[in-house]
């Protein structure tokens, strides 16, 4: 059963020991755990073959319907979450990257070729201003990949 964490929690959601700074209460995770999760979504991705990044680092994936990876090219649930993983780390709010990320999907996300993609983050301003949701165009660039 998946759920969105809204309480933050004063122990690391990964090894529940007590965090003690203010960055770590609000990532929810200690400086170690934390590492190692960015370590764990690089490795996913070699796995899978499959690489997203927001400016040539490893895309955080927000797990919702996929926890196996990302994926894109079609309307399932690797798509999904791409879809959420980019909103969410564009618009720094998953609440608000919640309301509009199956519209990114069929829109966007399940339209790109196997091979790879690039957005930049002037296109997803664009598109979520059609949406109604005026967010600042970010100079920032998300790109997917096949692993070769
Ligand atoms: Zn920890």
């Amino acid at each position: 059963m998946l759920h969105v964490q809204t309480v933050k929690s004063s122990n690391c959601t990964r090894c529940g020991r007590p965090l003690r700074d203010p960055v770590s209460v609000q990532r929810g995770m200690g400086p170690v755990c934390a590492g190692r999760a960015k370590a764990d979504v690089a490795e996913r991705q070699q796995e899978t073959g499959v690489i997203v990044t927001v400016d040539g680092r490893p895309l955080e994936h927000v797990v919702r319907h996929s926890p196996t990876g990302l994926e894109w090219g079609y309307g399932g649930s690797g798509p999904s979450d791409l879809a959420l993983s980019i909103l969410t780390d564009y618009l720094g709010d998953q609440t608000l990257a919640d309301k509009v990320y199956q519209r990114f999907k069929s829109d966007v996300v399940s339209q790109w070729p196997y091979e790879g993609w690039r957005m930049t983050g002037a296109e997803i301003a664009e598109w979520l201003r059609d949406q109604g949701i005026e967010a600042p165009a970010r100079q920032v660039v998300y790109e997917g990949r096949r692993a070769a």
